[in-house]
């Protein structure tokens, strides 16, 4: 899809603003607090979900009597290029609606999963430095992005695991009776536990062949990034997404070999919930020794590995808004994403119009306390 316009009524510190985008760059900066975010946010409401997740209130202005906001986008989809579409959202008080060409949209969510796009916003960084859970968490967005039925599976297990943990504490690990009972829950916990790494699984190798692909674009090829998916029932044991009776009987006697241990800590020590994903440049793990940009490349690099996976399965291609990317990347991989993004739309914020310099096509704006004003020349 591309965004054509954009305009923007009584949104945070946005008063009034109109953008004609370019169907390839539209860059905007400006210095901190001015509004470069908010725009950001203005474009995903219209997606069917701030990804602030705000109250409806903070989305009006502070302090103004002007209790109503408005925001227009139009775009076009790509196999029908000269139809424009609308998407229009009200929000008077703490009440909101959302148009699709003019007709309600009552389940804003689903408008979240039919009109694509891709956001790296700078919390993403914890992709690659944070705890595991956040890695997790974001496989199963891929998994579920790919292929919906991921998340009711995420939910099978994790319910299944909850009540086994809850069981877990009221058992006397010295009575025989508890490794009996326990057997009957890790047969749950298995089969569950394998639907959901196979769901991670299914696309974890073209998530990192593409991320692989863009990481490489963006440091000019002297590093190379792989990534691993570390399971802790499959530890060492090769395996492919396919080997689910291997998977699942590996996975009932991991679950065998900790009950003793899990007795005692009175949670489920292996399974889908503890895995973990390592990102590799060279041969050097990530999360331990990569610098602030190497760090930021591999976030981006995901981002881009994320719209190529989507536009290879809907056929559709997706926006893609970078919010505050720039910052610790050097000029080279700074003229990759300002330049080179080829086949996607996006949208790019920067604090800093030195940033720009060797900007080859497309539009910028600046922005000054919510006013964008076009970049001529
Ligand atoms: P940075 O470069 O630091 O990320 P930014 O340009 O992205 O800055 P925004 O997050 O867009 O900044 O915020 C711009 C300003 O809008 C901030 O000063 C923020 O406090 C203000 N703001 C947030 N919500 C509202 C609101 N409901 N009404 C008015 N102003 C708001
Ligand atoms: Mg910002």
């Amino acid at each position: 899809m591309i965004i054509r316009s954009l305009s923007v009524r009584n949104f945070r510190n946005i008063a009034s603003a109109d953008f004609i985008f370019d169907p390839k760059v539209n860059i905007f900066t400006g210095n901190n607090a001015q509004g470069k975010t908010n725009l950001c946010e203005a474009i995903s409401v219209c997606f069917g979900k701030s990804f602030r997740n705000p109250k409806p209130a903070e989305l009006l202005p502070f302090g103004s009597d002007n209790r109503e906001t408005c925001i227009e986008l139009c775009f076009t989809f790509d196999n029908m290029p000269d139809k424009e579409n609308t998407i229009r959202y009200e929000q008077k008080g703490s009440s909101s609606r959302l148009k699709f060409n003019d007709i309600d949209i009552k389940e804003a969510e689903k408008l979240y999963g039919a009109l694509r796009y891709v956001l790296f916003i700078p919390e993403d960084l914890y992709i690659v430095k944070g705890d595991p859970s956040v890695r997790r968490d974001y496989l199963d967005f891929v998994a579920n992005m790919i292929n919906r039925v991921h998340n009711t599976k995420l939910y099978e297990y994790n319910k299944a695991l909850r009540q086994k943990n809850n069981i877990l504490i009221n058992m006397d690990p010295h009575d025989k009776n508890s490794h009996f009972m326990l057997e009957s829950w890790n047969d749950t916990i298995a089969k569950f536990g394998v639907n959901v790494m196979c769901g991670r699984l299914r696309h974890f190798s073209s998530l990192s062949d593409y991320a692989d692909k863009f990481y490489d674009m963006i440091n000019g090829g002297s590093e190379k990034l792989t990534m691993h998916y570390e399971s802790t029932v499959m530890g060492d044991i090769s395996f492919t997404v396919d080997d689910t009776e291997l998977m699942y009987n590996t996975y009932i006697d991991r679950l065998k070999e900790t009950a003793d241990r899990e007795l005692r800590m009175k949670y489920t020590l292996v399974g889908a919930h503890r895995d973990d994903v390592t990102f590799m440049i060279d041969n050097m793990n990530a999360k331990d020794y990569a610098s602030q940009g190497q760090i930021r490349s591999i976030a981006v690099a995901l981002k881009l590995a994320e719209a190529q996976m989507i536009k290879d399965k809907s056929g559709d291609v997706p926006v893609i808004i970078l919010d505050d990317v720039l910052s610790e990347l050097d000029a080279g991989r700074r003229s990759f994403i300002i330049n080179h993004i080829d086949d996607f739309q996006v949208f790019i914020t920067s604090c800093n119009l030195a940033d720009t310099e060797k900007f080859e096509g497309g539009k910028i704006w600046n922005v000054n306390g919510g006013r964008f004003e076009p970049k001529v020349g």
